[in-house]
């Protein structure tokens, strides 16, 4: 059974005491919730001082982007080593703020995915499509190239192991949500893609969450699709009472 899981991305909020007290109380939720695996992704400039507040706690820590390079004249760039060094677990990559505000291509994205491996991080790949791709029915190709390129040259080893977050452009930050049915279709397609890619026991296993205005009222509903295991937070996960709901009516909603 795939274990599912909840990650705050906190994009570029919080300050170092907000972040220790975010960090301090999720990781509190964490340790209630054991069922499920529960991340947060702060600011790169916080990520040691989260680390330290969730030591001894399951909450696990990522990133929220890397450059491919180990190191060298990135000026302004974090590399994976950095990461891993700070006492990351994951790393977010390809988010479609990353797509869409800085232009990086699925090019780059790819060579990310593969970099944080050789790193020892575990990526989180977001896909999704622009509100204009909706619309024009272009969905599915959309998720498919990212998809695919975001797994270009992975071992089926390593596939198995990255999370994939669904996150539809025009419901990232916005209150719109995707319906629980939209949700699982994407869904049910990333993991029919998996298993043309790979195999169909290596598309079981990957985890798919769901991101874009997740809140704890709408939580339960997506968790209880059968393709969806979990969710990328953005706003919500920002304030302990709206993170917590979200994790609890995830929880319920696999009968955990
Ligand atoms: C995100 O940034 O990944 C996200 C899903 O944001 P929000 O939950 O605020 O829509």
């Amino acid at each position: 059974m795939r274990k599912p899981f909840i990650c705050g991305n906190w994009k570029m909020n919080t300050d170092r005491a907000g972040a220790v007290a975010l960090a301090k109380a999720t990781a509190k939720v964490a340790a209630e919730v054991p069922a499920v695996e529960v991340g947060a992704c702060p600011p790169a400039c916080y990520i040691e001082a989260v680390v330290a507040a969730a030591r001894g706690t399951p909450l696990v820590v990522g990133g929220q982007n890397m450059y491919f390079e180990a190191k060298g004249a990135f000026t302004g760039e974090i590399a994976g080593p950095m990461l891993k060094d700070l006492g990351c677990r994951y790393v977010i990559l390809g988010h479609s703020e990353r797509r869409h505000v800085f232009g990086e291509p699925d090019d780059l994205i790819s060579k990310k995915v593969r970099a944080a491996f050789a790193f020892g991080l575990t990526p989180i790949l977001c896909v999704g499509e622009l509100i204009g791709e909706r619309r024009a029915g272009k969905t599915n190709e959309v998720v498919q190239r990212h998809v695919t390129s975001g797994f270009a040259g992975l071992a089926k080893e390593q596939a198995r192991e990255v999370v994939i977050a669904y996150e539809p452009v025009w419901a990232i930050g916005t209150g719109e949500t995707a319906t629980p049915d939209q949700a699982q279709d994407v869904h049910a397609f990333i993991r029919g893609l998996l298993a043309g890619l790979y195999d169909a026991g290596l598309a079981q296993a990957v985890r798919i969450q769901y991101g874009g205005s997740v809140k704890a009222d709408n939580a339960g509903d997506l968790m209880a699709q059968g393709d969806i295991d979990g969710a990328l937070v953005g706003g919500a996960s920002l304030t302990i009472d709206s993170f917590a709901g979200i994790i609890t009516e995830g929880a319920k909603a696999k009968g955990l």
